[in-house]
């Protein structure tokens, strides 16, 4: 009983010190700031007035006004030496919708204005942009983009000379591939070069913004973490599409940057109808092909081998209960996303500080996305090779421990933090609570899109020898390919990572089917017996 209850301890530290906190405190170094006005009209001026924490003498801060074509004007500021205030005004010079950040060293807090132009006949051409800064090439991208692209080429060339690693390198060069198609709008710059720019890139190339008549301005949702905040992206992760469009944006009108003209009623029905498409077309291959989460954990368990460190195994029962976790978590992320709307769903608000600018818009808007694993690992990558500002993502994580801001929180930090250490000894750990992996499962793998299932994993029970090599290789411990007979012997969790195809020692025992076909099958691969000592086979097959 007294072990269960350390894990009670953790949430309950976080909740005991969020209760302490005052928006007033002054615990830990920060800069925030507030704005006059959020609408009003092209070459007006607004205010910002904010504080840092703790003050000091003669410290300036930066305010970054960021225009809609994302140039943008820095201006800089003397705080006060006893409060830390500092005021500044600022005249916005384009119409459109603009992101001000207050920056104090590297912290710093985000705020949004809104403008429009009164005089703009809609038929007019556009506002001619200001003097652009010029164009500089990002090396850092294109060096980092050869590296890998070179990496999983020759993984791919030495790979699939062996019958042990053929599928497993495919997998790594279609897994990187799909990080280079879903954000491969970091190659192109705000100027609409085909060279990535240093310093910033469009937040988004969407390939599509409209889906069956209904207006998609984030673009068409995916089932893996194709995540909404970092620049680049070209599909949306269909989990930050749940639950905005819930809350906030369940009615139309201007979201983070947008406007949205579609109701979040048809919204919605387009993501769930793209989920449960593409969910049933090709089920959690999507897990073992696409996702770049998925891609970062299999990296981590390759380090961990690298390293030569045996992986670590939880019961079957344990096992079970963590996929049954990533339910109940996508339960929880949608109950919570209904109260927060039930202003706009129901009329009446359930909890407080929902309203526009209240303390649930601001800080707990799309709640899992606070804590998900992959938010800071996709903008920290992309401001280490210079795509996003740096001080723009890295603020609020040493502002106040609850800030969830603009692109990072101390919890999303935490949350990766321990995906890594776990992940480091238990292969795929994120991926066996992942929500979005429950998601995509319960479309797939339950009766009756089961039925009509584009993929599937099978098992000639003639063939099988009851070796065990399928058990052991398989990320995700799914025991139901060694345990069950024969024919279809795909299971919710399992990712279709087709190592257990690749391991299985038995020619043409297992296979992966797509719509009816086999794509791949085991294969002898004890033939090659001669390259490794019967203590390597063993070997691997525990790694
Ligand atoms: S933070 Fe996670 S859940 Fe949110 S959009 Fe990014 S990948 Fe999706
Ligand atoms: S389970 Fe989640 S994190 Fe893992 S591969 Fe699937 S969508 Fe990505
Ligand atoms: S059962 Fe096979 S295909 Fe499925 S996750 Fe395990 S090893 Fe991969």
């Amino acid at each position: 009983m007294l072990r269960q209850l350390r894990f009670a301890l953790i949430p309950a530290a976080i909740v005991l010190i969020l209760l302490v906190q005052t928006t007033e405190a002054c615990y830990s170094p920060h800069i925030s700031g507030n704005i006059s006005r959020t609408d009003l009209y092209v070459n007006e001026s607004v205010t910002i007035m904010g504080r840092i924490c703790p003050p000091a003498d003669n410290v300036s801060v930066r305010v970054t006004f960021t225009r809609p074509d994302y140039t943008w004007i820095d201006r800089y500021v003397l705080t006060d030496n006893k409060t830390g205030e500092f005021s500044l005004s600022q005249s916005l010079d384009m119409a459109g919708y603009w992101n001000i950040f207050p920056i104090y060293g590297h912290m710093c807090d985000r705020l949004y204005a809104n403008v429009t132009d009164p005089t703009a006949d809609p038929d007019a051409e556009p506002i001619a942009r200001p003097n652009l800064p010029s164009n500089r090439i990002n090396y850092s991208v294109l060096t980092a983009t050869v590296a890998i692209v070179g990496i999983s080429i020759v993984a791919l060339a030495t790979g699939s000379r062996k019958k042990t690693r053929n599928i497993s390198s495919l997998r790594l060069f279609v897994q990187i591939i799909f990080v280079f198609i879903l954000f491969v709008g970091i190659f192109i710059d705000h100027q609409n070069m085909p060279w990535p720019a240093e310093q910033i890139a469009p937040h988004e190339v969407l390939v599509a913004t409209n889906a069956f008549g209904v207006d998609m301005p984030d673009g068409l949702p995916v089932p893996t973490f194709g995540c909404y905040y970092p620049c680049g992206r070209t599909v949306t992760c269909a989990l930050w599409q749940i639950q905005a469009y819930i809350y906030p944006f369940w009615e139309a009108g201007r979201g983070w940057g947008v406007n949205y003209d579609s109701s979040g009623i048809a919204r919605l029905a387009v993501v769930f109808g793209g989920v449960i498409l593409s969910s049933i077309i090709l089920g959690r291959f999507w897990c073992g092909w696409v996702c770049p989460f998925g891609l970062f954990m299999d990296l981590v368990t390759r380090l961990r081998k690298a390293f030569n460190i045996r992986y670590r195994t939880v019961s079957d029962n344990t096992n079970v209960k963590l996929h049954q976790l990533s339910y109940i978590i996508m339960a929880i992320i949608i109950i919570v996303s209904v109260i927060f709307a039930s202003q706009a769903l129901a009329g009446s608000q359930l909890v407080p500080g929902t309203e526009d600018g209240g303390f649930v818009y601001t800080y707990f808007a799309t709640p899992f996305c606070q804590v998900c694993p992959m938010k800071p690992l996709c903008v920290l990558s992309e401001g280490a090779v210079g795509i996003i500002r740096f001080e723009w993502i890295v603020g609020p994580t040493t502002g106040e421990f609850y800030q969830l801001g603009w692109y990072l929180t101390s919890i999303n930090l935490i949350g990766l933090g321990l995906v890594i250490v776990t992940g480091f000894f238990f292969r795929r750990s994120w991926c066996r609570i992942c929500p979005l992996g429950g998601l995509i499962a319960v479309f797939n793998r339950f009766p009756p899109f089961k039925w009509i299932s584009g993929v599937r994993l099978e098992k000639v029970e003639e063939k099988c020898t009851k070796c065990g090599i399928c058990k052991r290789v398989c990320p995700t411990q799914v025991k139901e390919v060694y345990d069950f007979k024969g024919g279809d012997v795909t299971t919710a969790n399992c990712l279709l990572c087709l190592r257990c195809v690749e391991m299985c020692p038995e020619e043409g025992c297992l296979s992966f089917k797509v719509a009816g076909k086999t794509a791949f099958k085991s294969r002898n691969w004890l033939e090659e017996k001669s390259v490794w000592s019967s203590n390597d086979e063993g070997k691997k097959t525990n790694q």
